[in-house]
């Protein structure tokens, strides 16, 4: 008997989530931002960690970050990741505030892997005609 292919993974944005898959498929990274005091938080939460305002809303940032922490995967812990692996898996402390990070792929590695402390940029990943995943790739010079 042959296994099928798995499905491919997708995300489900929902109503606190649609403003960052909506950018993203047009290849904008955009993080929640209150209009109250002006931090960025991520992921989206119902109020603001700062200054418990309702105000949010999604802003753009640069995508251009640091690499905090990273793991590379070598074992797929579902069969959509079967032909993905190594996968690295990485934190990104953006550049727009300090602690900002945001968890994501570094794709395209180099040989020499990547280091922390690596500065990154964001790219896209077209999942689907609706769905494009934020990932990072090392910066260029
Ligand atoms: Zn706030």
């Amino acid at each position: 008997m042959t296994e099928s292919p798995a499905p491919p993974l997708q995300p489900v944005p929902d109503d606190m989530t649609s403003f960052f898959w909506d950018a993203a498929r047009r290849h904008e990274l955009h993080l929640q931002h209150c209009s109250s005091c002006g931090t960025y938080q991520h992921p989206p939460e119902p109020v603001c960690s700062s200054c418990l305002s309702f105000d949010l809303g999604g802003a753009p940032v640069s995508g251009r970050g640091t690499v905090y922490s990273y793991e590379m995967a070598t074992q797929a812990f579902h069969p959509a990741f079967a032909d993905k692996l190594p996968l690295c898996i990485a934190v990104i402390e953006l550049d727009d505030q300090p602690g900002l990070k945001i968890l994501s792929n570094i794709i395209d590695l180099p040989a020499d892997g990547v280091s922390v402390g690596d500065r990154v940029e964001v790219c896209f990943n077209d999942l689907s005609d609706t769905i494009a995943l934020p990932v990072f790739r090392l910066a260029r010079a």
